[in-house]
């Protein structure tokens, strides 16, 4: 169990945020706000890592974790199947080997509900925890509350989703359930023959992701907090201290909150704390709209190929699945760039003109459930990091809960499903 807040609660004055992504920068902002003296510490500017390429979505009913019966059944096929949405790239299974048999063991039902249980009290709080913080950086124009569409052009495509739709019921998702025709008043630039759509309507939309970090991390330096560009090299905790090893030397603080994304691990090992954390790579490519019609919202096609197109304000962004390789393999794009006629067969006139192809590091426990608490060795040390498919969407209510923690309030809600100890 989670100590209560009082007890963990020691008052500091002075706070380093290891990490400027989306989670960081959060993190930042609230305690930044409740008058503490913030530094944000990362070698690159907010917001420009993994933060930068996702699809933009703040998926309040993400209550589904990845690791599921369904996917325990289906992954040796979609491991030697060249165009499925998971790629292994085999060279790295040995490393890999511990955090995939963890992964593996928690898609047991038994496990995927309660592991949505824990996703459920983060997930439903996102969009509201998103509101907060861009009222108080007036980043408006960015976030649009326009849903979170899923779309099966097969019924035993949808049919395939009964499991994850028990689950969201369970949880009490609002999830609306269409038909073609309502599918065509929603996105009525969409190719036709999709038969079903999963809706969920309270879910949200940020139009350039890197952005909203950015406008987050200047209103954080405008209320007083401090950025350093450097690369954290160690932590070190002592009684009443920790000492933060950076590029151009050493760095005291009262607190230290890690919210290193992908590269977490190493950082919680110095601090004593051993965790399952690995990357699941994602690529995306910026198209060119051509001569498309309007997209709305990010929408997924679930059953032709499983990949994204979210209007972003910069063009047409395809997002792609999970490529496993860890944090140095290099990049390849040729798997990103076959997606390109399926999507252009999707959303009818799009160009195949690539403006920009990147790739990014989601940040993935084997559990789905991300990091999110102090050390069991030291509480000047808090853990936000492991947030996998979601970290936009749950950046904000993490930097909201480790804020609670840090100035000793009790959170909003039991934080022990997310402890470091898990593992
Ligand atoms: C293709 C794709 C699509 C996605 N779509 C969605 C989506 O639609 N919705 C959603 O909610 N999520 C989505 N995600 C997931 C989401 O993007 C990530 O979960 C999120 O960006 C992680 O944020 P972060 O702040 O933890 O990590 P990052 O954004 O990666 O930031 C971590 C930061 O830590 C810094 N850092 C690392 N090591 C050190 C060190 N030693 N010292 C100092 N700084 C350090 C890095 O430079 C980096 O800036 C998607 C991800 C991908 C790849």
């Amino acid at each position: 169990m989670q100590p209560p807040a009082s007890s963990t609660a020691i008052a500091p004055r002075t706070i380093a945020v290891i990490g400027a992504g989306i989670v960081g920068t959060s993190c930042a902002l609230h305690l930044q706000r409740d008058g503490h003296a913030v530094t944000l510490i990362d070698p690159k500017p907010p917001g420009t890592a993994t933060s930068y390429g996702n699809a933009g979505a703040i998926v309040t009913g993400a209550v589904v974790p990845n690791s599921t019966p369904a996917l325990r059944r289906d992954i040796p096929h979609m491991l030697f199947n060249r165009d499925s949405a998971v790629r292994l790239r085999w060279r790295y299974l040995p490393q890999l080997s511990p955090w995939l048999i963890r992964f593996l063991l928690a898609g047991r039902d038994s496990r995927v509900r309660e592991i949505s249980a824990a996703l459920q009290p983060l997930a439903s709080r996102a969009y509201d925890a998103h509101r907060e913080l861009i009222t108080l950086s007036g980043a408006d124009g960015i976030v649009r509350p326009v849903g979170w569409l899923k779309v099966y052009a097969t019924e035993s495509g949808f049919a395939g989703t009964e499991y994850d739709r028990g689950l969201m019921r369970a949880q009490g998702v609002k999830v609306d359930i269409l038909n073609a025709d309502e599918i065509r008043q929603l996105e009525p630039a969409l190719a036709p023959g999709f038969v079903r759509g999963i809706f969920q309507p309270d879910s949200a939309f940020a139009s350039l992701p890197a952005k909203l970090t950015a406008a987050h991390a200047a209103q954080f330096q405008r209320m007083g907090g401090t950025i350093v560009a450097e690369r954290v090299r160690g932590l070190h905790p002592a009684a009443d201290h920790v000492a933060v090893d950076c590029e151009l030397g050493y760095r005291r603080f009262d607190s230290v909150v890690v919210a290193a994304g992908a590269w977490s691990k190493e950082l919680a090992r110095q601090v004593g704390d051993r965790v399952f954390l690995d990357t699941e790579r994602g690529y995306h490519l910026n198209l060119e709209p051509g001569e498309a019609g309007e997209l709305r919202r990010p929408t997924v096609f679930a059953d032709r190929g499983g990949f994204v197109l979210a209007p972003m304000q910069d063009g047409i962004r395809l997002t792609s699945g999970v490529e496993l390789a860890g944090l140095n393999a290099p990049p390849d794009f040729a798997r990103i760039r076959r997606l390109i006629p399926k999507a252009q067969a999707m959303l009818p006139g799009l160009s195949d003109r690539v403006t920009r192809q990147w790739m990014g590091y989601r940040p993935s426990t084997p559990d789905s459930l991300p990091v999110i608490g102090p050390s069991p060795h030291t509480p000047r040390v808090v853990y936000a990091f492991g947030h996998q498919h979601l970290g936009l969407t749950l950046g904000p209510i993490t930097g909201r809960q480790v804020a609670a923690l840090l100035g000793g309030r009790t959170p909003d809600f039991d934080l022990s499903p997310y402890r470091i100890a898990r593992f």
